[in-house]
Parts: C-alpha cells; structure tokens; sequence
C-alpha cells in the first residue's frame, strides 16, 4: 500500500476504512470521498482488536466477493486489505490510547473497542497516508475519538463525517442488521423511533434534559425484545452530559445495535 501512494504523491487522496459488508452508508462515503480527492482508497480489514471476548467477532459477515462487485462498479483506486497476520504480527504490542473521550458510553460498555479502533486508524493513515480519511457519523463516539487522535498525533489528515444513512423506515444502515431475524428488525425500529420524540420535543420547546432522556428510555423500554445498554445525551465533543446529542446502544434480543441524533435538528423522513 506504501509503495502505491508513493506513486502517487503528486494526486490528493481520500481514505474509506470499512470492515467490510458494504452498504449504503459505506457507498455514501466512498462517493463523497470521490468528489473531494483524485484518489480513492477503501480498506476492508475485521479489526480483531476492537471486538471484546464474547463478541461477535467470527460471525462479522465477510461477503468480500460481494464488496469487492460493488467497488468495482464504483470510482475506487485501491482496496487495502491487509491479513490480520499483516496488521498484527505476533510480535506487534503497541496501542494508541486516546484518552477520556473514549472511556464513556461505547468505551465503557465495550472496554479495549477504542483502543482497538485507535490503532488500526492509525496504522491505516500510516500505510494510506491520505489527505482526507471519510468516517460515519452512525459511530458518532468513533468520530469523536478519531478526530482527536488525527489532531493529538499530528496526522495533518482532515477527518470528514458523513450523516447517518437510513432505511426507508429510519433504521440507520448497519452491517448487524443482518443479524436480524424480521421480528428483531421490526423491534429494531425502537431505536429511530425514540431519537424522532425526542427531537419532536425539543422543536415543541422542551429543553429539560431529563425529561428528554425519560422520553427516550421510556419509547425503548415498550418494546419487549429490546433491552437498553445505555441511552444519553450528551456533548458531541467530550461525550459527557448534559448536551443535544441523544446516543443510543440497545440490544434487541442477542443483536446490539447503536444509532445517534442532534435532538435539535428534526429527524429525518
Ligand atoms: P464499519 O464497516 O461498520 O466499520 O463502518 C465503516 C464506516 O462506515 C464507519 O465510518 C461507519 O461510521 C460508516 N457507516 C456505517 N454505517 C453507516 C450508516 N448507516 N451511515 C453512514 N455511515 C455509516
């Protein structure tokens, strides 16, 4: 991958790290990675390192002749993807912590997840070297922990969020939707369904964070296969509450599920 960007040098570069399993949110990505680089490099690698003991780590789907079709059909330069003996030798120890950003929410819920996630960013802005790396704003704490390793290690990478791609019927576009049985994927919509009442009471005038968090536990908790890990609102930024962005991870039956809104912006659809 080096000596391919080196070849390179003179064009400007967008970096897409996937784990594969693409959908449309990974496609909204690669195109607006596209339109603001010369170049666009895709990573699929299943960071091992980021999934905890007891995760879903073997059963991730891996349907790379699919993904590798549907980046064929699109304006995609390169597809990185490292073995996991490539990424970590036996030898490799090195981890790239990013501090209290990444301690809270997911962090806490998923402890070593951001550790894991941290360094195989950074190991892909070594390799790809690129001057644009496109994330999601569906991980909206990995957004936040990204932004702050990309500025604390000098990376010079401007780090671009892209909105939450949605279903039809507001369930954000996930990789673990297919984990779904169709009764999981109807119980599923309690988590869109919860972020739409709350911003439809922040545009009605409540402001009382308490009572919007009430709201969005209260919607979560009438469906009977979900069950709530955490749902918070909270800065964009730090992650500490009090603040304007709700943040949900909800498990529905074995299948955890994330998804976020700014309450103060009307829910989409
Ligand atoms: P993943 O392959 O799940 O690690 O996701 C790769 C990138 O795609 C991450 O930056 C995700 O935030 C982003 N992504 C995943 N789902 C969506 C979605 N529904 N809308 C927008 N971006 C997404």
């Amino acid at each position: 991958m080096r000596a391919k960007v080196q070849e390179w040098a003179e064009y400007s570069i967008g970096l897409v790290p996937t784990m594969g399993a693409l959908h449309a949110g990974h496609r909204s990505l690669i195109e607006r990675a596209d339109a603001e680089n010369d170049l666009v490099v895709v990573s699929i690698f299943v960071n091992p390192l980021q999934f905890g003991p007891g995760e879903d780590l073997a059963r991730y789907p891996r349907p790379i002749e699919k993904d590798l079709e549907m980046l064929r059909g699109m304006d995609v330069d390169a597809v990185y993807m490292p073995g996991v003996e490539d990424m970590y030798p036996e030898s490799a120890s090195t981890r790239v912590m990013v501090g209290s950003v990444s301690e809270l929410l997911e962090g806490a819920s998923r402890p070593g997840h951001f550790e894991g996630v941290a360094t195989v960013v950074t190991k892909l802005l070594w390799a790809v070297d690129p001057d644009r790396a496109y994330f999601g704003q569906k991980d909206a704490q990995q957004v936040a922990v990204v932004k702050r390793l990309a500025a604390d290690l000098d990376t010079g990478v401007e780090i671009v969020v892209c909105p939450i791609v949605r279903e039809a019927d507001g369930l954000a576009v996930s990789s673990r939707n297919a984990y779904l049985s169709p009764a999981e994927r109807a119980a599923a919509l309690s988590l869109s369904r919860s972020l739409r009442v709350a911003a439809e009471m922040y545009a009605s005038g409540e402001r009382d964070a308490g009572r919007l968090r009430a709201r969005i536990h209260e919607v979560l908790t009438a469906e009977p296969l979900g069950s709530i890990d955490y749902a918070e609102l909270v800065d964009p930024s730090t992650f500490q509450p009090p603040g304007t962005l709700a943040v949900l991870a909800v498990k529905i039956e074995k299948t955890r599920l994330i998804d976020n809104h700014e309450v103060s912006k009307p829910f989409p659809g």
